[in-house]
């Protein structure tokens, strides 16, 4: 998951990147005012944004409302330093989803994040299931029919990534994107060797497995052709209207 945070105080930015990427390991990207957390924000699609209000060169607020502005709907969470109940409801009316007031615990940050970008790929639910596989998202455990299966976190992250999109094809390009920092030089071929891993494991902890890491020749990788119908007809019909918007 790749989250944005927009922070112009550099202890805290540093200390909440930290905590980002350590705990559920996302990929950060700080801007450290207003006009490069807007710029960032245009450019890349983030599974959640972390937006401080008093910002140098444009505030929080207007931050919020050029990213609604574009339609775009990625969850934000906003820190405040204020708590008056009338800029919380501003801040919700404008688009936020949530709000942390300053100071706060880094783990009560963690945990809204988290809860934030399920609720973003409109799962509220912790365990993510997709066929035979299951996911425990706070305790970062998978199995596979009941099997237990030992992931690297890096691997852990590219099949998180896969199940919040069953059946929808997902490039090498955009898992780089969503598992590492903007500043990393890293490879498609890095991909490819993590997904490799990934799929051995998946497929050795059965007898005859089914494979459930599809690649599409040139376009990427699919998770689980062995999903059950219904779930594989509104996947479809999901990617049916993203593909049209
Ligand atoms: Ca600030």
């Amino acid at each position: 998951m790749r989250v944005l945070l927009v922070e112009d105080e550099v202890r805290l930015a540093e200390n909440l990147a930290a905590a980002l990427r350590d705990g559920p390991g996302f990929a950060v990207d700080w801007a450290e005012d207003g006009q490069m957390g807007d710029d960032c924000a245009c450019n890349r699609c983030y599974d959640l944004i972390v937006l401080d209000l008093m910002l140098p060169k444009l505030d929080g607020l207007s931050v919020l409302k050029r990213l609604r502005g574009r339609q775009d709907s990625a969850p934000v969470l906003i820190l405040t330093a204020k708590d008056g109940a009338d800029s919380i409801i501003e801040l919700l009316n404008a688009g936020a989803d949530d709000y942390l007031a300053k100071p706060f615990d880094l783990g009560e940050l963690i945990a809204r994040a988290k809860a934030l970008i399920r609720r973003g790929k409109g799962t509220a639910d912790p365990t993510l299931v997709v066929g035979g596989l299951e996911m425990n998202t706070l305790e970062q455990i998978v199995r596979r029919e009941g099997v237990l299966i030992d992931l690297s976190p890096t691997e852990y992250h590219i099949l998180e990534y896969l199940m919040h999109r069953p059946r929808v094809i997902v490039s090498k390009r955009e898992l780089l994107e969503h598992l590492y920092d903007y500043n990393w030089e890293h490879h498609s071929n890095v991909i490819e060797a993590h997904v490799s891993n990934l799929r051995k494991k998946l497929d050795g902890a059965l007898p005859e497995p089914a494979p459930v890491i599809e690649t599409m020749r040139g376009r990427g990788y699919r998770l689980a052709p062995e999903l059950p119908q219904e779930q594989a007809e509104d996947a479809t019909q999901d990617q049916a209207q993203n593909e049209d918007q």
